[in-house]
């Protein structure tokens, strides 16, 4: 297995992974210097990946990419298999990881199968079905009162105890590593070529910050011409990301996206770093729009996520109707041609709005 060392962003000191190390002691976080496909163990795998795309019957220019046939019914598992797989070969004893559902399950299930003991911090509200995933693969499953921020600290002191292995999403690069492949995918499906743009639910970034990666390898390797724009889309009422691109502030609120909820991620300027690099832009929607959305991919395409899935469909289903900075360049890139949008969760995760 070839594992490339962990590089802090900030100072360029290296780590090797197994000093189970999650962020530098400058406090720089950490990515995998250079480019790398990641390894997984093929006793590990559960067929994760290689999800199917449909063309939209409400949207003419727009693809869906069903994340939600994953084996835990989202698109974490292409990062959770690559930390289980590093896991078990590091032979450690024991992970930790924080969530808001849809990667502690995706953990839990992936170090099930590693045999690895795993606990998982979500916050207290999350759906009552992601809870049920959690449990049933045996994981230690610790509900912390609070914001997802509040889980994620509770989190990050376990995971500074010897030993421990922290398998987050947010913090391992490995994770974003393996997110890569639905970028790949993206561009194997669609005949070796990339589309004009791809919109992304952005908390953590996770999944944009895996495309980034892949669409830049692609053009590195002169696979493509160019990139596809970014487009990321955030909950009108947890958008840190959309204020600092838009110079403008979003009051907070609850919102049923849960899964895209993060107050202050901590990847925030490389994901921005990202949007840029791409031409993309950020824009938001409300919550009601999601819950529109949601019923018309469940009535009009005969797709049922769970509400955060539905964010981008419902930002471009509502685009022509917006206005304001960056909805211009979607309406354009709709315009224009193909948009590859993801349905990244089941609505079995999250049944009611
Ligand atoms: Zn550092």
């Amino acid at each position: 297995m070839t594992l490339p060392p962990l590089v802090c962003r900030s100072c360029g000191r290296e780590f090797d992974v197994s000093e189970l190390v999650w962020r530098c002691g400058c406090g720089g976080l950490l990515d995998v210097g250079g480019p790398w496909q990641p390894m997984v163990d093929e006793s590990l795998t559960l067929g994760e990946g290689g999800t199917p795309m449909a063309r939209s019957r409400t949207l003419a220019a727009a693809l869906f990419k069903l994340e939600f046939f994953s084996p835990t019914l989202s698109f974490k598992d292409r990062g959770a298999v690559v930390l289980a797989s590093l896991a078990a070969h590091l032979r450690v004893g024991r992970a930790v990881v924080d969530s808001s559902g849809n990667a502690g399950t995706a953990a839990a299930a992936y170090f099930a199968r590693a045999g690895i003991a795993c606990q998982v911090l979500v916050p207290a509200s999350t759906s009552p079905e992601k809870l049920a995933q959690i449990r049933a693969h045996g994981a230690e499953l610790t509900l912390v009162p609070g914001s997802r921020a509040d889980t994620a600290a509770a989190a990050a002191e376990i995971a500074d105890q010897p030993g421990v292995f922290y398998a987050s999403h947010v913090y391992h690069p490995y994770f974003m590593h393996g997110v890569k492949t639905y970028g790949y995918e993206i561009w194997r499906q669609s005949g070796k070529r990339l589309p004009s743009a791809v919109l992304v639910p952005v908390g953590n970034g996770t999944l944009l910050l895996g495309c980034y990666l892949a669409f830049s390898e692609l053009v590195a390797a002169g696979l493509a011409e160019r990139m596809p724009a970014l487009l990321a889309v955030q909950a009108a009422g947890c958008a840190p990301l959309a204020s600092a691109w838009q110079g403008e502030h979003y009051r907070y609120a609850p919102t049923v996206a849960e899964g895209i909820a993060i107050a202050a991620p901590p990847r925030a300027e490389q994901i921005l770093a990202a949007v840029r690099a791409s031409g993309g832009t950020i824009v938001t929607v409300d919550d009601d729009a999601v819950v529109a959305g949601r019923h018309t991919l469940a009535q009009g395409e005969g797709l049922f996520v769970e509400p955060t899935a539905a964010v981008c469909y419902a930002a471009a289903a509502g685009a022509a109707n917006r206005t304001g900075p960056g909805w211009q360049l979607v309406n354009d890139l709709l315009a224009d041609g193909d948009v590859v949008i993801p349905l990244c969760g089941a609505g079995l995760k999250h049944p009611s709005d």
